[in-house]
């Protein structure tokens, strides 16, 4: 039986700012876009542990940018990215529709842009439980943090239903026999593969 369903947050439960930013950095000053997402996400915003509160926006984002020998202040950007996290509606209003019978989480890999936009958009009362990789000292996909959270909603992994839009984290996740799926996928058909999973088990 399904007890809960765990959301990751940029990409699912809002659209990604911070991929947006990426994006556009990459068309403005001409640079592949994968060599961007290893610089800022892998080597500076995972590497230097900003995503697991060891390290400030600052130190992640300045040295990034001097990397990619980019000479504007990425400051400047800070309120263009909280602009393009924006809700994805029908999702929400499903897992809302959810918790009517099953616990709602919340397993994201964010820092205090999260702390802003619940500001903004008072999200956090629609989940049950909300992990945060900046407060718990860990990030996908780490099980840790997926044994955490099982722990505090205190289910086994086949009870739960994960969704990430990264394939990283669902495989991390499937290999813990948790049901995880590519946000894609979870949407499809308006989110057939969970109703038949919730109905069958
Ligand atoms: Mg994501």
């Amino acid at each position: 039986m399904i007890k809960a369903l765990m959301l990751d947050f940029g990409g699912v439960y809002f659209n990604d700012g911070y991929h947006r930013f990426i994006s556009e950095i990459a068309k403005k000053h001409s640079i592949p876009r994968k060599k961007v997402v290893k610089i800022i996400l892998d080597e500076f915003v995972y590497g230097t542990g900003f995503v697991i509160g060891t390290a400030s926006e600052e130190e992640a984002l300045t040295e990034a940018f001097k990397k990619l020998e980019i000479t504007e202040d990425w400051r400047k950007w800070h309120k263009t990215i909280l602009k393009w996290y924006t809700p994805r509606k029908k999702l929400i209003n499903y897992a809302k529709e959810l918790r009517k019978n099953i616990k709602i989480c919340m397993l994201s890999d964010q820092t205090q842009y999260i702390i802003e936009l619940e500001e903004k958009y008072r999200f956090f009362k629609n989940f049950d439980l909300s992990i945060i990789s900046t407060q718990v000292g860990v990030a996908k996909p780490n099980s840790k943090i997926f044994n955490l959270a099982l722990h505090l909603l205190e289910i086994k992994p086949n009870e739960v239903v994960f969704v990430d839009d990264n394939p990283v984290n669902v495989n991390a996740a499937k290999k813990m026999g948790i049901h995880a799926f590519l946000v894609g996928d979870f949407e499809r058909n308006n989110f057939q593969e969970f109703k038949k999973l919730n109905n069958s088990l």
